[in-house]
């Protein structure tokens, strides 16, 4: 693997990794503070994240056990010489009086971006704090993430679900209740099984109250009354939790007029299918509200009914190595840059299948390495994700350092892939984009390293590729014409519900808010919160005698995300706006791919986000008034997205 060439590597890298930046920190500390002492802060957190990102990819995807074992051991010892660097008031004095001296203001903007930025993250373990102060957010910190990790084993863990009620019918489904479908299929027992999805893991129900309280009280020593106002403040394209909170509810509101629709008609698909379930006792009175049990069971027999269009999208499939050529002949005509496949040295990879690719300018100049890793085999790395395995730097200086990072998903080899996994890999290649275009001086701020709400919006512009006639008839190198039935079933069978589930998805954001408000519900507080989230612009039944239920227990993004969820949201909705404004009707324009280039990939983290936007949607668009410097996204992008208004 790139940096070391055998398991046993990993140690002499790490410990010379800490040598290292042992120089560079006696380096920060002494040079006069100025610019140089930014850098090289930026220095030193390169040299760390280079090391530590690729042991963690390693630990997470290689095949064999000794260099996932190797690669675990140097995240543990570089892990606990981070923690050190993270409260050292040497490094943080430095950069304070850097970033306070004359010629700070004067220099590039980007240099101060990144010098306010690792001031915020030294702050995060309260290095700026007085002894008491450093010793609580260090108890905060650490209860915060062993939460975090019994929350996410409660989840995994059977015994942890201790507790089931289920019927003997459900008696083949294993102690842990899928969130699918399966067994919500088994009719009869939806009550039983949605109940236990919306009050289990039990145990868990304390500790998602404490993480509430724990992060509210490392927020207050932060200076902020709210964790989520310590979350998105100064760092979120929302900028405050009222404009993330307003988002989601104005989106609610435009939902509920079709979520109430759709309801609607599997109310009378249900009282169809299942006429006598009321006389005999068993079910609720022909017309009457859909249960929330209820919802998941008819949309898939819905769907299933659907099958033509479902069928009739796959003309719209092909293999991941056809979209790697086809993602070479869209990159070229968008924005001028190839995307060539390149040979593995013998001894490079994790793991058997691996492709790499040099992706560069037009005249050759590289940009950066991509691998892809797209053999399914087992126990592999869960989902799809994009891992930066060294950033982008030097823009502006002659010393570029060209980024390398890796893909990794489960799709079929040199078979046709459905269109959900065409879009699942445009999603990643838009996160690829932004680290392979970033064009930033430090690493610090290069790329996806910004904030969430806006990390998510090229690549949500890429998935919209994959639903685009013009933009699949260059991805598949087919004529237009013949795409267009299936790109027309495509949308109609993802508009299908599309109210609903999108809903589920306000709720779960105003519910994880609500849970990082300046008042964090306790267990009492929890209950009666969450009924009323779920209760807003809903057309299903009232949930009265079902009550407590907390969909939260199942919420595994509430540890990660802590009150960013709505980001998904706000970016779809955003990216759709990008793309009725540069790309419809001619989606591989250069003047598009410039646009997008020039503002959105190339600045990185370096320009404040609601900037990039203004840059890109003209100054005004999506602001939410002159009082509010908030970019609150328009809800009614993602509703014609959706295909729910036209
Ligand atoms: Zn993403």
């Amino acid at each position: 693997m790139g940096l070391v060439a055998c398991p046993k590597d990993w140690e002499t890298l790490a410990r010379d990794t800490v040598n290292k930046c042992n120089d560079l920190v006696q380096q920060v500390v002494t040079v006069p503070h100025s610019e140089q002492t930014i850098s090289l802060l930026d220095d030193v957190s390169d040299t760390l994240c280079q090391v530590l990102d690729t042991a963690e990819f390693c630990r997470n995807v290689h095949t064999d056990p000794a260099w996932r074992q190797a690669a675990t051991a140097a995240c543990l010892s570089l892990g606990s010489y981070v923690q050190g660097l993270n409260t050292h008031r040497g490094m943080y004095a430095a950069l304070s009086s850097a970033l306070r001296a004359p010629g700070a203001r004067a220099g590039p903007p980007e240099t101060r971006a990144v010098g306010l930025s690792l001031a915020r993250d030294f702050e995060r373990y309260g290095v700026h704090l007085d002894a008491g102060g450093q010793a609580r957010m260090a108890r905060l910190t650490a209860e915060a993430q062993s939460l975090g990790y019994e929350l996410g084993q409660n989840l995994v863990d059977p015994g942890a679900l201790q507790g089931f009620d289920l019927p003997s019918s459900l008696a083949d489904v294993p102690g842990t209740l899928p969130s699918g479908t399966g067994v919500l299929a088994r009719r009869g027992s939806q009550v039983t099984a949605w109940l236990a999805q919306m009050r289990q893991p039990r145990a868990s129900l304390a500790l998602v109250c404490r993480l509430a309280e724990v992060r509210r009280s490392t927020a207050r020593l932060m200076g902020h009354d709210s964790f989520a106002a310590y979350q998105l403040t100064d760092f979120s394209l929302a900028q405050a939790p009222s404009a993330a909170s307003s988002f989601l509810e104005a989106l609610g509101r435009r939902l509920a007029p079709a979520a109430a629709r759709e309801a609607a008609q599997l109310v009378v698909m249900r009282d169809a299918t299942e006429p006598r379930r009321h006389l005999a006792g068993g079910g609720p009175a022909p017309g009457a509200p859909l249960d929330p049990w209820d919802v998941a069971y008819f949309k898939n027999l819905a769907r299933d009914r659907q099958r033509e269009d479902a069928a009739s999208a796959w003309a719209l499939s092909c293999s991941p190595r056809q979209a790697l050529r086809g993602l070479d002949r869209l990159m070229t005509r968008l924005m001028g840059v190839r995307v060539r496949d390149a040979a593995l040295s013998p001894g490079e990879g994790w793991a058997p299948g691996l492709a790499k690719l040099r992706v560069s300018e037009a005249d050759g100049a590289l940009l950066g390495t991509v691998y892809l890793d797209f053999q399914p085999r087992p126990g592999k790395f869960p989902g799809a994700a994009h891992f930066v395995l060294r950033c982008g730097r030097g823009h502006g200086t002659d010393a570029v350092q060209t980024p390398v990072l890796a893909l990794v998903a489960s799709l079929p080899a040199d078979q046709a892939m459905h269109p959900s996994q065409l879009e699942l890999l445009l999603h990643e290649w838009g996160h690829a984009l932004h680290t392979l275009l970033s064009r930033t001086r430090h690493q610090h701020l290069s790329g996806t390293r910004g904030p969430l709400d806006m990390m998510e919006v090229p690549s949500h512009v890429f998935e919209l590729y994959a639903r685009d006639v013009q933009g699949l008839a260059l991805l598949l190198d087919r004529p237009a014409a013949e795409l267009e039935a299936a790109v027309r079933a495509q949308r109609a069978q993802r508009r299908t519900f599309s109210a609903l589930t999108t809903l589920h998805q306000v709720h779960l954001g105003l519910l994880d808010q609500a849970m990082h408000s300046s008042r964090p519900p306790d267990e009492a507080r929890l209950a009666g919160a969450t009924a009323e989230v779920l209760g807003r612009h809903s057309p299903l039944a009232d949930l009265g005698p079902h009550l407590p239920v907390y969909p939260q227990l199942r919420f595994g993004h509430l540890v990660g995300y802590g009150a960013t969820y709505y980001s998904y949201l706000a970016a779809q909705s955003l990216s759709a706006r990008l793309w009725r404004r540069h790309m419809e009707g001619e989606p591989a324009g250069r003047a598009a791919g410039e646009a997008l280039r020039r503002n959105l990939f190339e600045p990185g983290g370096a320009l404040p986000a609601g900037e990039a936007l203004r840059r890109l949607l003209g100054r005004g668009a999506g602001e939410a008034g002159e009082a509010a410097p908030a970019t609150i996204p328009d809800p009614g992008d993602l509703m014609l997205e959706l295909g729910i208004e036209e």
